[in-house]
């Protein structure tokens, strides 16, 4: 379990990564938020996170611009990312993918948990309210840029990241962190292979100027490329248990990240 120290009170800070989607990282996990401005002030918004602070000013930042929710998106069901607040109004539907919509319903009693013990005072009664993205699965249907939803399984069931292919950026969730090694979801049937499926798909898309992980570093396509190289990496020499020295888990507060990798490399020597 991630264990790191208290979000701070400084008041949020927004960057503006290309024009209408901006970008908010709490000091918590570096845990990323991503809103995108709509048609007429509406805004698609990604994982809203983390503390309770935090997503007030959020609500206060976009009300501030006149903007506000018209949609939500949670890009898988883990407690980080299913978050909501009342500053963020309860008239927007928050959708994901049918897989994690169902996987959330499981498992929410878990998350709110979590997120007590993690982020406390959050709305339980608003944490993983979702329902499956209408349609065909394959786009959020909304008045705003396309957004099309590139789902896989790997770190958690119907785990999607977003693709803006307008502005050329991916909202990768928990894949290609430079603060995180690959999570895999180990109550999956193929942990290694479905998470080297879902980095294939995210490899393959054309044209990402810019990648947003769920937790670290905006990056540019030559760091996606970096990313996706370190995390094929690792995934073949922690699935043939082989340890490997991979940076992301030399940090003082990675000591989670390491027995994370210490279960991968367990689950994999076990299979040899
Ligand atoms: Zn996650």
């Amino acid at each position: 379990m991630r264990r790191r120290p208290e979000a701070g009170r400084k008041p949020h800070v927004m960057e503006e990564i290309a024009p209408g989607v901006f970008v908010t990282t709490s000091p918590m996990y570096l845990t990323t938020t991503t809103i995108v401005v709509g048609a007429g002030g509406g805004c698609l918004v990604i994982d809203p996170a983390l503390s309770v602070a935090e997503l007030a000013s959020l609500g206060e930042w976009l009300t501030s611009r006149g903007l506000r929710p018209a949609v939500g998106w949670a890009t898988h069901p883990h407690w980080d990312h299913v978050l909501w607040g009342r500053a963020l109004g309860t008239s927007a539907p928050r959708y994901a993918t049918a897989a994690a919509v169902a996987s959330t319903a499981r498992t929410r009693e878990e998350m709110i948990t979590q997120a007590e013990a993690e982020a406390p005072g959050h709305d339980a009664e608003l944490l993983g309210r979702l329902e499956p993205v209408p349609g065909a699965g394959d786009h959020i249907p909304w008045d705003g840029p396309r957004a099309q939803v590139i789902a896989h399984d790997g770190h958690a069931p119907g785990h999607a990241a977003i693709w803006l292919p307008g502005a050329g950026i991916l909202v990768a969730a928990d894949m290609v962190s430079d603060v995180e090694i690959p999570l895999l979801d180990l109550a999956s049937p193929d942990p290694f292979g479905g998470y080297q499926a879902g980095l294939d798909l995210l490899a393959s898309l054309p044209g990402v100027r810019l990648v947003v992980p769920g937790h670290g570093h905006v990056g540019d396509a030559a760091e996606l490329s970096a990313r996706v190289a370190m995390d094929f990496g690792y995934l073949d020499a922690a699935g043939t248990g082989q340890d490997m020295t991979d940076p992301r888990l030399l940090g003082a507060d990675a000591a989670w990240l390491r027995a994370e990798h210490a279960r991968h490399l367990a689950l994999a020597r076990d299979r040899l």
